[in-house]
């Protein structure tokens, strides 16, 4: 080999150049304070055509510019979301004190699996999980957990336990052609389905229950199914309970189902399914739990107050549930990925246990505290951990409160203003987060009747059609005439989850996420939807 060719060539990619590294990062601070003085969207639009046509490799060895151009048209073409526009889904501009977090971890480059190969790193995530699982649980003596890459994996775990509490030799044997069974409401994330394909107990033994207005599983009919499910002798390995659902941020009754749960399996004389409690998205209300409305450090509408009260006694509720799922790339505006699973007693994480035998790459493997001996993956990121202690204490819980206080000021204003329009209808006037779903229908109709005719069953089928047709047509509309300068970015759903005798909701939907929507983005809506209809 050419040594001193091999040598310069390691020198530019093993060795930091700071100078270097540093340039490359300003540069892309640049492009992207340049990309956000442009109205949100894409800036430069995708070439599928020959993405796969032209898969070059370069040839010669380069520099970290190389780097930096082989990769810098997709990073001019991906919304880094900053914009106050972007009200769609549940995803938000991340945070700064997180990019610091990042930054610092990918330096270091640290792999979860075991001790060795991330040092303080793994200390840092049992830090990270345990200030988590202290704020969702509250009081809780031995919580444990892992970060994963998205709340569906961090769900996989939840009911991947529940399958080996009602079957305990799943793991090894499979499960032995007995019908294992999963429950979650209609209005539950899809990845429940996902998940129940993927573990193998099939996606035709996911069980949904309907939900009521509130968008809240109904206990009567859980109750009705698990007595079904019983009696059919099928075990019942989880019941995954909603925190905050993705459209409408419906919140099921953890206590209420926890308490169900173990009557009925005390009456079968069964173990109990594993409670999971899916918190991807609705996690951070739990930051409000502690605040004091008497003294209102923070200036909260009075508004607020009732809604605070309804918090509060709701994330009561989840220190019930045996595990949940907590994703910090949606309400904690992290990076991606930085999804937590956590359990409420770590003896619980027996059930997914690996022997060192099974790990045989990870002789020195302490079962006390590496991940490895019970994790699905095997390398795993340290982003987790880093992004959420960086966040946790850069932003403190005041700014944590003010974050989510404002998200719901936001969702607040809008379901007042579009309260106050005949043809519009709030269709989760009852949930307490920073969701908006609702309809527009033409001027002239009045949304509140037609939305009162379906509840009580007297709405015509044929009727009910013509009016979603309407609210999805009307939502069309404004799609094409938005300004992108001006206009907020909504998104439409085909279903809220809610299904009054039987009928999926569509809904347009707003979700308040990014720090920098103001009232006025929110005028400017309800005077797009005045022009519109
Ligand atoms: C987003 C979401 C998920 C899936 O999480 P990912 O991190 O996208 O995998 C699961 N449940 C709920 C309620 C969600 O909103």
């Amino acid at each position: 080999m050419d040594r001193a060719r091999y040598d310069a060539f390691v020198k530019t990619f093993f060795e930091c150049d700071p100078v270097a590294v540093t340039d490359v990062f300003r540069e892309f601070l640049a492009a992207m304070a340049a990309e956000e003085a442009l109205p949100p969207g894409h800036h430069m639009s995708q070439n599928y055509d020959t993405a796969q046509a032209n898969p070059e490799i370069h040839l010669l060895p380069g520099n970290l510019k190389d780097a930096r151009d082989a990769i810098f048209p997709y990073f001019w073409g991906t919304d880094g979301w900053s914009s106050k526009l972007h009200l769609e889904n549940v995803r938000g501009p991340a945070n700064y004190a997180s990019l610091i977090g990042a930054i610092a971890c990918l330096l270091k480059n640290p792999n979860l699996c075991t001790d060795s190969y991330s040092q303080r790193s793994n200390e840092l995530e049992v830090k990270a999980i345990t200030a988590l699982a202290n704020l969702v649980f509250y009081h809780t003596q031995d919580p444990w957990g892992v970060f994963t890459i998205g709340g569906t994996i961090s769900n996989m775990y939840g009911a991947k336990i529940g399958i080996e509490k009602v079957l305990p030799v799943a793991m090894r044997k499979g499960l032995q052609g007995q019908t294992v069974t999963g429950i979650c409401s209609e209005a539950a994330h899809y990845c429940a389905t996902t998940i129940s394909g993927w573990l193998g107990i099939g996606t035709e033994n996911l069980h949904e229950i309907p939900t009521d207005a509130a968008l809240a599983i109904r206990l009567d009919l859980l109750a009705a199914k698990l007595d079904e499910l019983y009696q059919r002798g099928s075990k019942v390995a989880f019941v995954i309970a909603t925190f905050g659902t993705t459209d409408a941020f419906g919140i099921d009754d953890v206590a209420a189902i926890r308490k169900l749960v173990d009557e009925k399996a005390a009456q079968y004389g069964v173990p109990a399914p594993q409670l999971h409690a899916d918190a991807a998205v609705g996690w951070g209300i739990c930051f409000l739990n502690e605040y004091d409305f008497e003294r209102n450090l923070l200036q909260l509408s009075p508004d607020l107050k009732p809604v605070l009260a309804r918090i509060h006694q709701m994330c009561a509720g989840l220190q019930f549930a045996d595990s949940v799922t907590l994703d910090f790339h949606k309400t904690g505006r992290g990076h991606y990925p930085s999804s937590a699973f956590i359990v409420n007693r770590k003896d619980d994480l027996k059930y997914l246990a690996r022997s060192k035998d099974d790990t045989p790459y990870f002789p020195e493997a302490d079962s006390r505290r590496d991940p490895a001996l019970f994790t699905l993956e095997t390398s795993r990121p340290g982003l987790g951990p880093y992004m959420v202690m960086a966040s946790l204490n850069g932003i403190g819980l005041q700014g944590w409160q003010m974050l989510m206080s404002r998200s719901l000021e936001l969702a607040h204003y809008l379901k007042q203003r579009l309260d106050k329009l005949d043809y519009c209808m709030v269709l989760n006037e009852e949930t307490v987060g920073s969701n908006v779903v609702f309809w527009v229908l033409p001027k002239g109709r009045n949304a509140k009747q037609i939305f009162a005719a379906l509840e009580a069953g007297t709405l015509p089928p044929e009727d009910a059609q013509r009016y979603m047709a309407e609210v999805h047509r009307l939502f069309s509309k404004r799609e094409r005439a938005l300004d992108p300068a001006l206009d907020a970015r909504l998104s439409f759903t085909t279903g809220i989850g809610y299904r009054p005798h039987g009928h999926d909701l569509p809904a347009w939907k707003a979700v308040f996420f990014n720090p920098k929507t103001d009232e006025g983005v929110i005028d400017r809506l309800i005077y797009s939807i005045e022009e519109l209809v």
